[in-house]
């Protein structure tokens, strides 16, 4: 399999080929066609799988075809891993020319919401933080959303970040697109799994 043959493209294809990634993972391969059919994705998966990739690839693709701000917004459990995933989109997006901001907690509140008003296409967010924004950053919102995708659901729901994700959910579009990646899935995750997609494709790896 390659990435053009997964319905990726040309572009973007190319960004992968700067990135070194050869062919596509398995993740990849069961989860891109089925999201760039429209399909809320459900993913078991660890890190280092490709996972951010096999989100990532869908939503850039979508972005290319109708590029808005707020078009996504990614919530991941700790700063560390949304700063890798901003670095990873911006790296598979940079032929598309793409814009992210990463709002996670312990960082600066006004350059974040500087960031947010440069109107970035995508939102690498921790939940709390998020959420901040929402309430207090003037002219901010998530009410165009297209995309949701809520990485390591298993972590972020031990960090009880469940009822801030549930007040996040009233926030955004009901008509959106949502992945739901998680290394286990436990009650919680398949709790939020039913709170939150419609319909999803399970992937596993
Ligand atoms: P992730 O599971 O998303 O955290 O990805 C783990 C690592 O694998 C990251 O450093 C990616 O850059 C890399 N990676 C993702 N997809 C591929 C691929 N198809 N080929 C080679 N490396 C990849």
């Amino acid at each position: 399999k390659t990435f053009a043959s997964l319905g990726v493209h040309p572009q973007i294809c190319e960004a992968c080929e700067t990135l070194n990634f050869k062919r596509p993972t398995q993740i990849q391969i069961q989860a891109i066609p089925e999201a760039l059919t429209g399909r809320d994705v459900i993913g078991l998966a660890q890190t280092g799988s490709g996972k951010t990739a096999a989100f990532g690839i869908p939503i850039l693709q979508a972005l290319w075809d109708d590029p808005r701000p707020f078009f996504a917004c990614i919530l991941a459990p700790t700063r560390e891993l949304a700063y890798q995933i901003t670095q990873q989109l911006e790296s598979l997006g940079s032929t598309i020319g793409v814009r992210c901001a990463t709002i996670v907690g312990g960082m600066d509140m006004m350059s974040q919401s500087i960031a947010l008003g440069k109107r970035p296409h995508i939102v690498v967010a921790t939940p709390g933080r998020l959420q901040d924004h929402l309430e207090n950053t003037k002219g901010f919102s998530l009410k165009g959303l297209r995309y949701l995708v809520m990485d390591e659901a298993d972590r972020l729901l031990d960090m009880d970040f469940g009822p801030i994700i549930d007040k996040l959910l009233q926030s955004i579009p009901r008509e959106r697109r949502t992945m739901l990646f998680s290394a286990t899935m436990t009650t919680k995750v398949a709790k939020l799994q039913r709170a939150s997609l419609k319909n999803p494709v399970r992937v596993e790896v």
